[in-house]
């Protein structure tokens, strides 16, 4: 772990004098707004800071209870609402970039249709990429799960002596396990994005797959780097706690044995692949030290380099609402005198593409437009969903890894569609959503409770008769039955809502005195 950072000791906080509110000289304004969340404001928010809710309780195979984690987020409203209003704020610069390209939708169905077309030729882009790389001094591997690439990249790490490793952002890290692998073996790991950093040191995943700390307010920050770095525990300025992390970080860079990368796009007719980010950090890891290794998902192969554009076009402006990233780095092959090593991993996701309801889920680009968007993830937070990947495309994609454990997640959506019209790779989320219920029930991954509620709600709307008489009788008991019998632990619906007054007549009654005779 980094040694505190005793040269950060009485430094005072850096800000642009263009960004100082009046009357305190550590906030910061945008639009003549003051700013509420870890990009913003430098004093405390409140005398004691609002404790971080922490995400899903984890208990085996048992299924996550993504509803009492996101109970608990919305439970710190300081919380709640910056993460509601940051990634809602995202959304909407999305909206702005997207109006600003006329060929957004033609974008949107040509990346759509490349993706489909590679995953169904798949087996022949990979062929492709993997004889290419190789022809540029590339290693290429194989692994067929998680534990094969942890296995993989320790072999490596272990041939060259290597006792060090810095990386930047990966998913497909996450969904290996792979810092407590190398932790493991007693190889030290250092995340060289800031966001994955800050939830590294605080032992916590990512929560989003674009921004990894999006969940926690600058005064959380603070809490984990004081602890961890040693920056003044009463000094929340984002400014501050930025460059105290990049000089606790920069000398472990520096003295890295190996670098590894993730990838966003593999390229089958060159053999190259390309990192997309805004920090710069996978350009260190890939090239101070002089072994590089890069974990790339099976998926992420497109066939040419000219398909490259499209997705550029939309990756950050579906994700950030920036046009781009600030980095694209293409990577060839090893630097003079050094290696670089590709390992290639399926981890279910050839799987996956068998599935004929869910194959297209592949597609996915990673860009995070859909937990954006998701009214759900917004007020629940990512770490609730208690998966490597959360919102509408973890609803999605964690059943295919584990369907007892992730059950419960197709349900945490409300099926409004807004995920599918946001993704730039078209991908039909909320119906996935829906056909992962069904899946769920017919492979008995429901309670027996909810299933036993369907069953008889199927059977009572299956007979109109029974159903208006059942209504009848519910209408007269409520406007009769104590609140403690309507509002208690059985009822959920009622936790935080009011069953609506009874009316004096239904729908339908009202139909056959009105209009019954004209039918
Ligand atoms: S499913 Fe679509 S919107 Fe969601 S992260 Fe993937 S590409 Fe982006």
């Amino acid at each position: 772990m980094s040694k505190p950072a005793e040269h950060l000791e009485g430094r005072p906080a850096m800000l642009h004098p263009e960004l100082r509110a009046g009357g305190d000289p550590d906030a910061i304004l945008r639009g003549g707004r003051r700013l509420d969340h870890a990009g913003g404001s430098s004093g405390p928010l409140r005398a004691e800071p609002e404790k971080q809710p922490r995400g899903a309780k984890i208990h085996g195979n048992r299924p996550v209870d993504q509803a009492e984690a996101a109970a608990r987020f919305i439970a710190a409203p300081e919380h709640e609402k910056m993460h509601d209003e940051r990634l809602w704020d995202l959304r909407q610069k999305r909206d702005r970039e997207m109006h600003g390209i006329p060929e957004w939708e033609e974008l949107r169905s040509l990346a759509s249709a490349i993706k489909e077309h590679t995953l169904t030729h798949l087996d022949q882009y990979l062929e492709q990429f993997e004889a290419n790389a190789r022809s540029n001094g590339i290693t290429v591997h194989w692994a067929r799960d998680a534990a094969e690439h942890n296995q993989i990249v320790h072999g490596i790490l272990k041939d060259h002596g290597a006792k060090s490793l810095i990386k930047s952002k990966s998913m497909l890290t996450e969904e290996c396990g792979f810092r407590a692998y190398m932790a493991s073996v007693g190889i030290e790991v250092i995340e060289t994005d800031l966001g994955e950093r800050i939830q590294q040191l605080d032992n916590e995943d990512p929560s989003h797959v674009v921004v990894p700390a999006v969940h926690k307010l600058r005064t959380d920050v603070a809490e984990v780097f004081s602890r961890t770095i040693g920056t003044d525990p009463g000094n929340s300025d984002v400014h501050y706690l930025a460059e105290a992390q990049r000089d606790a970080t920069r000398p472990l860079i520096l003295a890295a044995d190996a670098g590894m990368t993730g990838c966003n796009f593999a390229v089958a007719e060159t053999g190259t692949f390309v990192v997309c980010t805004n920090e710069g950090n996978a350009d260190l890891s890939a090239n101070v030290p002089k072994l590089h290794i890069a974990s790339i998902g099976i998926e992420k192969v497109i066939p040419r380099l000219e398909h490259l554009g499209v997705f550029v076009r939309l990756l950050s402006r579906s994700a950030l609402g920036s046009p781009m990233t600030q980095y694209t780095s293409h990577f060839r092959g090893p630097r003079v005198g050094g290696e670089m090593h590709i390992v290639l991993v399926d981890n279910g996701r050839s799987e996956r593409l068998g599935l004929s309801e869910f194959w297209t889920s592949l597609k996915c680009i990673r860009c995070g437009a859909c937990m954006n968007t998701c009214p759900v993830y917004r007020r629940s937070g990512g770490l609730s969903y208690g998966a490597t990947y959360s919102g509408p495309i973890g609803l999605i994609i964690d059943p295919t890894f584990n369907a007892r454990k992730y059950s419960n997640l197709p349900f945490a959506s409300s099926l409004n569609g807004s995920c599918t019209n946001v993704c730039p790779v078209k991908i039909n989320i909320h119906e996935q959503i829906y056909a992962w219920r069904r899946e769920l029930v017919k492979r008995h991954e429901v309670p027996l409770a909810k299933k036993a509620a369907m069953k008889a709600a199927g059977e009572l709307l299956s007979r109109p008769a029974a159903y208006r008489a059942a209504i009848a009788m519910a209408d007269a008991a409520l406007a009769h039955l104590p609140r403690f019998v309507i509002y208690n632990g059985l009822n959920a619906w009622g936790k935080h809502r009011e069953v609506p007054h009874p009316p004096a007549q239904t729908f339908h009654s009202w139909y056959q005195a009105n209009r019954g005779g004209a039918t």
